[in-house]
């Protein structure tokens, strides 16, 4: 339901649950973020509202990272339950993804994991993502690469928002049928669902475009289509009343 992704200098947790606030008027079922730090990832998600994970973080503190994503779930695949809510995993715990939408050919795709010995520990549509992008790293060593071919395989709607552990500064994104924009910042760059997430931080964005892949570095952005042709890219700013 709600997206945030954010690599810079802050505190990832800090900005990504700030942004997850600011989507909350959307309703969500569940919560959940990921952080990477100390050549590693940690998450943690809850079902409810953004409250129980705050509490849960409050329990158990993630290490602080200055790469992270979160996201709001409004479940279609599976009931709002913590093993449901994202992010999701790969087997070995480097790949995390959010995703709002619906991939509509998840079945095939979890028997076709399945069969390669992966193991999938929720009932959602969305973590078949995370196993395929921890597949594809594995043969080419980049995320972004990564993503364009698992998205060249899913059908249906997506924004997908995605760290691994091996490249922990860089947060990629895609989309199809369901929105995605990216915030440029001074040495920052931000990713949402909706420009309210980041507004505080940034007003120069960038909407994605139709199967489209983004992936954000501190130090800036690059935009290509699920084939790695380079897109054109036209930053706007957003004059809208934060406040409202
Ligand atoms: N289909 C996904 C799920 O049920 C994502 C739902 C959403 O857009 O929040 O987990």
């Amino acid at each position: 339901c709600g997206i945030v992704g954010y690599v810079g200098s802050q505190s990832a947790l800090d900005v990504v649950l700030a942004g997850l606030r600011r989507l909350e008027y959307r309703g969500y079922d569940s919560a959940g973020v990921a952080v990477l730090a100390d050549g590693g990832l940690a998450s943690a998600r809850k079902a409810g509202k953004l409250a129980n994970l705050e509490k849960a973080l409050a329990e158990r503190p993630l290490p602080a990272g200055a790469t992270g994503i979160g996201h709001t779930r409004w479940a279609t695949h599976g009931g709002p339950t913590d093993a449901n809510a994202h992010p999701h995993h790969d087997n070995a715990g480097r790949v995390a993804v959010v995703h709002n939408g619906i991939i509509e050919n998840f079945a095939e795709l979890r028997a076709e994991l399945a069969d390669r010995g992966h193991v999938l520990a929720s009932e959602t549509d969305t973590e078949v993502v995370a196993h395929l992008l921890a597949e594809e790293f594995s043969g080419c060593a980049d995320l972004t690469e990564a993503m364009r071919l698992v998205c060249r395989r899913l059908q249906g709607a997506f924004t997908l928002v995605a760290v691994h552990a091996d490249e922990p500064d860089v947060v990629v994104g895609a989309r199809r049928n369901s929105p995605l924009v990216v915030g440029v910042g001074e040495g920052e760059a931000f990713l949402a669902s909706d420009v309210a997430a980041f507004i505080e931080h940034t007003r120069s964005a960038i909407e994605l475009g139709q199967d489209q892949v983004v992936e954000l570095r501190r130090d800036g952005v690059s935009v290509t289509d699920f084939d790695g042709r380079p897109a054109d890219v036209r930053t706007y700013h957003v004059d809208w009343d934060a406040s409202a």
